[in-house]
């Protein structure tokens, strides 16, 4: 069992395979001056495949893949079932705005992805091209149904509820559990790096959210959502599927963390909203042992910081497309 300084158990790894992205939502995108990072810093597959198994056998039991959008990357399913067959390893689990799942959702369950998160800002066509800088809503659309019908059930779609910008449209997406077996997630838009909207104008609590649904549906709390995270659940009085509330910011859950994150070009970062990491890229490309590796990793899990400061201090070192949501 991995434990770190505060007695948190950590069991969770996130690993963000790139930092690029075929969309550029107005919060999580890369600074205009710097880009994407280039290709030769990015971990290749059979190092993230090494790191992790690493990891499972100090202690981690869930994955998740994430970037960017993983599902950009070439050959994505050589990871997949690379990850999937690591010993020990109790759940797979992968992140994507949802575009490509028309022609992967199948491949990726048959090659070992247990459950699949979509996150999706707006169900308005226009407002969908605004927020994600040029996509399609029509593609993501059509892959929450593809994601659904190769039986990726629960699925889960994350929406960042952004004040002035697609509030007006969460009672919209409670309407989607309506008929559907999804769990429909309100975020709470969280100040990391540099963003194109203003976080002090964007940033709608969850409970302000939850009291005006709960002014419009009968919302019952409920706790029986598969992988339960973070997340508050409720049930709309005779809906297929439920909504749930996460709030990293107005009631943080840091005292329960259990994730390690990877990032891009080999960091194991220990905190969303701290730039601390450790560089396990380097050291391996040197030719690092198994055994060294394990000491790096086990050394930062043991500074991993007690909690996120994202009201006093804004995580500067990384945009999100390159830590992993
Ligand atoms: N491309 C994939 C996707 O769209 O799901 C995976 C990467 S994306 C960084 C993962 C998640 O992080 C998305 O649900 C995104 O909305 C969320 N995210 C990014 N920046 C955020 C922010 N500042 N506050 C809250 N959520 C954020």
């Amino acid at each position: 069992m991995l434990t770190d300084n505060y007695q948190r158990q950590i069991n969770y790894l996130r690993i963000s395979i790139t930092d690029m992205c075929n969309l550029r939502c107005l919060y999580c995108q890369p600074k205009p001056e710097t880009g994407w990072k280039i290709h030769q810093e990015i971990l290749r597959y059979e190092e993230i495949v090494r790191l992790a198994s690493l990891m499972i056998q100090l202690g981690i039991k869930r994955i998740r893949v994430t970037g960017g959008e993983p599902l950009v990357k070439k050959d994505i399913l050589w990871l997949i079932k690379g990850l999937a067959k690591i010993e020990g390893l109790e759940e797979l689990a992968l992140t994507t705005n949802g575009t490509k799942l028309v022609p992967l959702a199948e491949q990726l369950k048959e090659n070992g992805v247990n459950r699949l998160n979509i996150s999706l800002d707006s169900l308005n066509n226009d407002r969908y091209f605004m927020i994600t800088g040029g996509g399609n809503l029509n593609d993501v659309l059509a892959g929450i149904d593809e994601a659904l019908r190769v039986g990726f059930v629960p699925l889960k779609i994350n929406m960042v509820v952004m004040a002035g910008i697609n509030d007006d449209e969460v009672e919209s997406f409670v309407r989607l559990t309506f008929d559907k077996p999804v769990v429909v997630r309100f975020i709470e838009f969280m100040p990391i790096s540099w963003q194109e909207i203003s976080w002090d104008e964007g940033y709608l609590p969850a409970h302000v959210l939850r009291q005006r649904l709960a002014q419009k549906f009968s919302m019952v709390p409920c706790s029986n959502i598969q992988g339960n995270g973070p997340a508050e659940h409720y049930k709309i009085d005779g809906a297929v599927g439920s909504i749930g509330f996460i709030s990293p910011i107005s009631k943080h859950f840091c005292d329960k963390c259990n994730r390690l994150r990877l990032t891009p070009d080999g960091h194991l970062r220990l905190c969303l909203g701290q730039d601390m990491e450790i560089d396990l890229k380097q050291p391996m490309q040197n030719g690092a042992s198994d055994e060294e590796l394990k000491g790096l990793i086990l050394q930062g899990i043991r500074d991993k910081p007690m909690g996120h400061q994202f009201q006093i201090k804004r995580p500067e070192g990384r945009q999100m497309c390159a830590i992993g949501g």
